[in-house]
């Protein structure tokens, strides 16, 4: 059945799977866990088995299955708001007169909310909240459920999601990166807390560069100053927020090479490859540099003017 599709967590799927087999979804989950634990993956399985017109719901094969999974489905709604932190709570208020008109589609209306609301948000909802429409399902996800006020989180079935041990996360790591090797996929493991989706990212950032950092890599590495000299005169049209991103990378980059260089495991081949070139003073006064980079890009120093001063003092 589709909640397999959930990794570890053997207890809240099986309690899941009982109850979806009695028929007794609940109106509201509450859907715990930190970053990367598989929150949006749990929302999506309960809402597809909410829908699901199959035999073992989810049965992920249906035409409505197949839709919430793909984002598609008229009766799953994500209420998001990209451009803030917080759904506002103008975006609930009118989402709230969205859910007592009936589903499209399905036999049921299911609401996610990825984003946390403001208390005022949640007030909004505690109207739906105490008399929900027969066909409503709401999930909330939460990266700490304390923060969720207790008239709402008392009235939530709460799901928690645990993080997974290493025969359970290594061989999905080893499915995405087949030319990863064993150092690398377990050092991922280790800083990823037990989340998939961590690991996933961590896996990510150590085996993508790109072209700037690649010249970044080159000139520390292999001293070579043309390619860094390049890379930096590239980027001095650069926007602010991506500079400042690729300088935040490079600082993690040489604070990596200077654990290994300390004798401990990390992820990140260049970094390993960097800190067997360079003594560790070198590594810690380039990593200096670009702390003073990223100060003076939070501050009010032109891109340009930063990109001319790391050439002069990391060459
Ligand atoms: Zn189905």
């Amino acid at each position: 059945m589709g909640f397999d599709k959930l990794l570890g967590n053997h207890r809240l799927r099986e309690n899941l799977k009982n109850s979806v087999s009695r028929g007794k979804l609940s109106h509201f989950y509450l859907i715990s866990g930190p970053r990367g634990s598989g929150k949006k993956t749990l929302a999506r399985l309960i809402g597809a088995a909410a829908v699901c017109q199959g035999e073992r719901k989810p049965c992920l094969t249906c035409d409505h299955c197949r839709k919430v999974m793909a984002d598609t489905h008229p009766d799953f709604i994500t209420v998001v708001d990209p451009e803030h932190k917080e759904v506002p709570v103008k975006m609930v208020r009118a989402y709230r007169e969205d859910i007592f008109i009936r589903p499209n589609e399905a036999e049921k209306k299911v609401y996610m909310f990825p984003q946390e609301l403001r208390n005022e948000g949640y007030n909004a909802l505690l109207k739906v909240l105490e008399e929900p429409p027969s066909y409503g399902v709401f999930m909330l996800l939460t990266d700490n459920p304390e923060k969720i006020l207790p008239t709402i989180r008392s009235r939530c079935t709460e799901l928690n999601l645990l993080p997974l041990n290493a025969s359970e996360l290594l061989p999905r790591l080893r499915q995405a990166y087949p030319q990863a090797d064993e150092e690398t996929l377990a050092a991922a493991l280790d800083r990823s807390g037990g989340y998939l989706g961590q690991a996933l990212e961590l896996m990510n950032q150590g085996m993508e560069a790109d072209s700037q950092t690649k010249g970044f890599l080159a000139g520390m590495t292999h001293r070579d100053t043309m390619a860094l000299l390049q890379a930096l005169l590239s980027m001095e049209k650069w926007k602010r927020e991506q500079f400042l991103s690729t300088m935040n990378r490079w600082a993690e980059i040489l604070q990596q090479a200077l654990i290994c260089r300390s004798g401990s495991k990390v992820l990140s081949e260049a970094a390993r490859q960097m800190s067997s070139q360079r003594s560790g003073q070198e590594l810690l006064e380039a990593h200096r540099c670009i702390q003073k980079a990223i100060e003076y890009t939070q501050g009010n120093v032109s891109v340009a003017a930063i990109c001319g001063w790391l050439s002069w003092v990391l060459r």
